[in-house]
């Protein structure tokens, strides 16, 4: 297995904005599975997101930077296309509850349209982040709750950069929420 062209590369796309351990255990089994991951970050000029591109890869850098076969990158346009160009035979997704299932279906089915010979592979989220987005965490931490254990601990720093300390005495998502 030394020859290099046969390496198995997967792409995990994504917004990842920010990253969340949901999307990191999800890298963490690709990564276990395949030889190369390669975490692509969609730069969407109509979407602008709380974090920059540059922030996101900041982030999703330090939060994989245990992982030897993990790297990342950002890309414009077609997935597939970004894909090729990282030589990946995969695409990997996370699901987490039935209504990922429609968009997804019709984002894979589009895909394998476009690059037939790119599979889309599908990885059912671990329990306990089966609840957890992106959204949620800045929603919550845009209340002042602690999102500690949801995200790396590089991005609970930079959501309270963004958002403050956030002192506050109410209850959001049942989550603890610092005093
Ligand atoms: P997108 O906007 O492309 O859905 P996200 O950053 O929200 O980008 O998600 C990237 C990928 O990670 C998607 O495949 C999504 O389903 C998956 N994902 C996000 N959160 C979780 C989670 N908690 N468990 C499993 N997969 C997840």
């Amino acid at each position: 297995m030394n020859d290099t062209s046969k390496r198995r590369i997967a792409v995990c796309p994504g917004s990842f904005d920010p990253v969340t351990n949901g999307h990191l255990d999800i890298i963490e089994r690709a990564a276990s599975v395949f030889d190369h991951v390669v975490v692509g970050v969609l730069n969407n000029p109509e979407k602008r997101g709380l974090f920059s591109i540059e922030e996101r890869i900041e982030m999703l850098e330090e939060s994989v930077a245990h992982l030897h076969n993990v790297s990342v990158g950002s890309f414009t346009g077609l997935l597939v296309k970004f894909a090729r160009e990282c030589g990946a035979v995969t695409i990997i997704r996370g699901l987490r509850a039935v209504s990922d299932f429609e968009f997804e279906f019709r984002m894979a089915s589009m895909n394998r349209k476009l690059a037939p010979d790119i599979e889309t592979f599908f990885m059912m989220t671990s329990n306990e982040y089966a609840y957890l987005s992106s959204s949620v965490v800045k929603q919550v931490a845009s209340f002042g709750g602690c999102v500690r254990g949801l995200v790396p601990v590089v991005v609970e720093k930079k959501l309270r950069e963004k958002f403050g300390s956030g002192k506050t005495t109410n209850q959001y998502a049942g989550l603890e929420i610092e005093e």
